[in-house]
């Protein structure tokens, strides 16, 4: 395994024609994109595309490029097992570097010569007789016996229904899209909502505004952040002996999953989490009406625990008011809370997070009968291991439903469910198998059990409203236990679970 270096940047990304026929075509190019096309160079596969809507890699890491962007999972494990990093600069990941990590991923495994950039799924249909997905994109259509769809699971910013926030005056941008020609400084600035994002963009951007309204709904968790500059020496140190930053992945892995433990199995080792987010708190906020309007009240864990040292300092700033009155309206210049307070804006920050569990991916893919993915869904996302859904053959989601996490890096779920798809693609690149199509009565069973596991973690019992839990009020997005269990359940494709269907006779030979 040879080391990674993020910080050297090179240009020049393939944006060719599309193909008219592919054995796969993958769509998004973040790291489970990314992640999968490496894997398929890596066995020898290369007729492949990868289809990305942005003009550059990197996914969520690209989209997101707001101040103080920063990931709160560890460096060390927050990034591929066989593409360690060393260059990291700081114990937890910066949004540039994580994207200039993708990008040299892409570079160096030889990915960018597949990559078709600015180039967005508008429909893919199966075709049951050519064994075909018919896909259509922004430049044009293409053809491909399976279809892996790694679209992100945060990649749709939502807007909040407040009522005359269309007919405001001023700037208004979501965090997500943040606008850079935006100059806030010496302005009243709304910042509305205060989840992980509103968290690492507030201190930011409070030293140059004139005021800085923040507009909590729900106060959330806040953890001291561990966050520390990783020295030179170290840097180097990992550069030269690889296996001591595998050794460092591994024990924050190993503590990672601690949490894990906490939020499924046996959440009474939460109250810890809650004796130090109540310490933070009690430290950091001396003024006991904004202590208790800063109070959570719901178990820790229940919502994403927030990570940040400067927070709550921040909120209690001179120029900062915290504003817990819900909004009524928002007026030409202005916002009106429901105790009839309006104070003046200048801009509108929505912190207002994202829409997980009704992904648009969803109103663009039709299955074997013709019907629309998000029809079958119906607001509640399923899938058989978060990657295959019945009646949708060839169709292997990255990131599905259930496969998000409250304590560790997707990237290691990721990776174990790429393992399980490049074995379905193995089998798929025969020429006499046409199709693979996941049993329901396997899809159901599975669901079940996942649902019954979740009913009792603290994403179900803890008394929050989360992102977690989608329109039908069911947990269509976590995953319930340690992710060793997720990699030894997906470890080895079981074809036993799915419908086969054999292509015409032909000789058992590799399509691609
Ligand atoms: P979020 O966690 O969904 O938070 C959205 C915030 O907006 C909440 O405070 C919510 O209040 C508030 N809100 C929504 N609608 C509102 C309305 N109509 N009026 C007032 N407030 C409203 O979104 P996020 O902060 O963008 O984070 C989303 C996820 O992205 C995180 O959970 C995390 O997984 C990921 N993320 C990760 C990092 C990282 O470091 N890796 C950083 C940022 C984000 P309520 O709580 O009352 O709903």
């Amino acid at each position: 395994m040879q080391p990674i270096s993020c910080n050297a940047m090179s240009d020049g990304p393939v944006i060719g024609a599309l193909p008219e026929d592919v054995a796969i075509a993958i769509v998004g190019a973040g790291f489970g994109g990314l992640g999968m096309a490496i894997r398929l160079k890596q066995q020898g596969v290369h007729d492949f595309v990868v289809l990305e809507r942005a003009s550059d890699v990197g996914g969520t890491w690209l989209a997101n490029t707001y101040p103080g962007c920063q990931c709160d999972v560890p460096s060390n494990l927050y990034s591929f097992s066989f593409a360690p990093n060393p260059d990291w600069t700081h114990s937890y990941p910066l949004q540039a570097q994580i994207q200039r990590y993708l990008r040299r991923c892409a570079e160096r495994f030889g990915i960018l010569g597949h990559t078709h950039l600015s180039c967005e799924l508008q429909e893919a249909a199966w075709d049951s007789t050519s064994g075909r997905w018919q896909i259509e994109t922004s430049s044009g259509r293409l053809r491909a016996k399976v279809l892996v769809a790694a679209p992100g699971l945060l990649s749709e910013p939502v807007a909040p229904p407040i009522p005359g926030l269309d007919g405001f005056g001023g700037t208004v941008f979501h965090t997500a899209r943040w606008d850079h020609r935006h100059d806030l400084t010496g302005e009243r600035v709304a910042l509305i909502g205060t989840g992980a994002t509103a968290i690492q963009i507030g201190p930011q951007i409070r030293p140059k505004v004139a005021r800085l309204h923040v507009f909590q709904r729900t106060p959330g968790w806040v953890l001291p952040h561990l966050d520390r500059a990783i020295p030179r020496s170290f840097r180097r140190l990992y550069a030269r002996v690889p296996a001591i930053q595998r050794l460092a992945r591994h024990g924050v892995y190993t503590m990672r999953e601690a949490l894990a433990a906490g939020m499924t199995h046996h959440l009474r080792l939460l109250s810890l989490v809650k004796l130090v987010a109540r310490a933070h708190l009690r430290v950091q906020v001396r003024d006991p009406v904004m202590r208790a309007q800063l109070t959570p009240r719901y178990d820790v864990g229940c919502k994403r625990a927030l990570l940040s040292n400067d927070w709550y300092p921040m909120l209690a700033g001179p120029n900062t008011e915290l504003v817990t009155a819900p909004i009524a309206e928002v007026r030409e210049h202005s916002i009106v809370t429901a105790d009839g307070v309006e104070r003046p804006i200048d801009s509108i920050i929505l912190a207002t997070g994202f829409r997980p569990t009704d992904p648009p991916i969803a109103y663009r893919l039709r299955g074997a009968d013709g019907q629309l993915l998000a029809d079958v869904w119906k607001g509640s996302p399923q899938a058989y291991l978060g990657t295959a859904i019945s009646g949708f053959p060839n169709l292997f989601l990255l990131y599905g439903p259930n496969l998000n996490l409250g304590h560790s890096s997707i990237v290691y779920m990721l990776e174990s469910q790429i393992h399980y798809v490049q074995q379905a693609i193995a089998l798929l690149r025969r020429a006499d198998v046409k199709a693979l199509d996941v049993r329901p009565t396997v899809q159901r069973a599975y669901n079940e059990d996942i649902a019954r596991r979740l009913s009792t973690t603290v994403w179900d019992t803890g008394g929050c409203a989360s992102w977690y839990l989608d329109a039908n009020g069911r947990n269509s997005t976590m995953w319930p236990d340690y992710t060793f269990r997720y990699r030894r359940r997906v470890d080895r494709f079981d074809v036993a679970d799915y419908d086969i269907e054999h292509a015409a006779r032909s000789p058992a030979a590799t399509t691609a």
